[in-house]
């Protein structure tokens, strides 16, 4: 069974720049997990330091249990494909696909009946003789995607591997890379800054920022629960709203237009938070619909964005502006002034330091 172990993980390179600073990981056999970050927190420093292109400065990675902190990349078993996917450009693509098995004296003709079955399994039968400068950029991804695959290895690591394509193909690149990891049940980790990809795509998400994980979990937790204001503002298609408010003694939190019901727990009353409601968990009601003071805020409609199906709705809190998607057909017109509120669990506290 090959999971991936990170204990107390640290790549720190010549000039000093600690890209991985102390970070411990589980990846379970089989998972389809994403490493998820801005540019620059160290997403692929991680990756090539699973695969043994950069070297750990501190702590240990184990692959299938083995300690292979110190073993050279071609021993790891790891398969990884890059960011400009690196092929060979004077390589037909089965040479490409093949190439890791030529590296280890794999017997020609087990080559060809390599290459061919891997091709078909990603959609290249009839490609097998070109070279990678005569493929579309959809195409030489699965090449490089076949490459990794045919290699065998028992872990798979992928470098943004979506993203040098349009945004038509990388949503039928995405959907394609799902069903592919799911039918192979290749452990994979997925490196990502693009936090819809990451929520669509994987088993579990591990949130980076700065060379250290801020929170991991599953895509359902990460969106509902995010457990920094970091990662709350990362993810979600419409950013959550983080406004200052004041705990209540009634279990209730004080903020901009009036309070909200919010699950306090041992947050003392007068404590200062920053509040934090996705726009998609807030309800909106044209003002004067009966609801109690502490369980709504108060302002009025700026200005609706249509978003397809829905409405990103920005209302005028005492100053401050509050998103709220709404159904199409909802959208207020601007200047109304209406009430909103969500349920007790959708309204998050934090700390004003995380
Ligand atoms: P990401 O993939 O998340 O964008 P990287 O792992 O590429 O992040 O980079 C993490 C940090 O390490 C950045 O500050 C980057 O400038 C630095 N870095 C990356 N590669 C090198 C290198 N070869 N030498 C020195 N610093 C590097
Ligand atoms: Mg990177």
């Amino acid at each position: 069974m090959a999971g991936i172990d990170i204990e107390g993980l640290a790549t720190v390179y010549p000039n000093g720049v600690r890209a991985v600073d102390g970070l411990d990981l589980h990846v379970a056999d089989g998972e389809f997990f994403a490493l998820l970050g801005p540019s620059g927190c160290g997403k692929t420093t991680l990756l090539r330091t699973i695969a043994g292109l950069e070297n750990a400065s501190e702590g240990t990675v184990r692959i299938d249990s083995a300690d292979v902190t110190r073993t050279e990349p071609g021993k790891r078993g790891v398969a990884m494909v890059f960011q400009d996917y690196a092929l060979f450009p004077h390589m037909t693509v089965s040479e490409n696909i093949t190439y890791p098995l030529k590296v280890r004296r794999v017997a020609a003709s087990t080559r060809t009946e390599t290459a061919e079955r891997t091709a078909a399994e990603l959609s290249l039968d009839g490609l097998l003789e070109r070279r990678p400068g005569q493929l579309s950029g959809g195409q030489q991804q699965r090449v490089a995607l076949a490459r990794a695959i045919a290699s065998q290895g028992k872990v798979l690591l992928l470098d943004e591997p979506l993203s040098n394509l349009d945004a038509r193909l990388r949503l039928e690149a995405r959907t394609f890379l799902k069903k592919l990891q799911r039918d192979l049940g290749i452990t994979t980790v997925f490196v990502t800054h693009d936090q819809a990809e990451a929520l669509a795509l994987a088993d579990r998400i591990a949130v980076m920022q700065s060379g250290k994980l801020r929170q991991l979990g599953s895509p359902r937790e990460v969106f509902a629960r995010p457990s920094n204001t970091f990662v709350a503002n990362f993810i979600g298609s419409t950013p959550m709203n983080l406004v200052d408010g004041v705990v209540e003694a009634n279990g209730s939190v004080s903020l901009v237009g009036g309070s909200l019901p919010a699950a306090t727990g041992s947050v003392p009353e007068g404590a200062e938070v920053t509040v934090g409601v996705r726009p998609e968990y807030l309800t909106l009601a044209p003002a004067g619909s009966g609801l109690q003071d502490g369980e709504s805020i108060r302002g009025e409609v700026v200005v609706a964005e249509n978003l397809g199906t829905s409405s990103l709705v920005s209302v005028d809190c005492d100053g401050t502006l509050i998103g709220v998607t709404v159904p199409e057909e909802d959208e207020p017109e601007p200047g109304a002034p209406v009430v909103l509120t969500a349920p007790e669990r959708r309204v998050l506290l934090y700390d004003k330091e995380s």
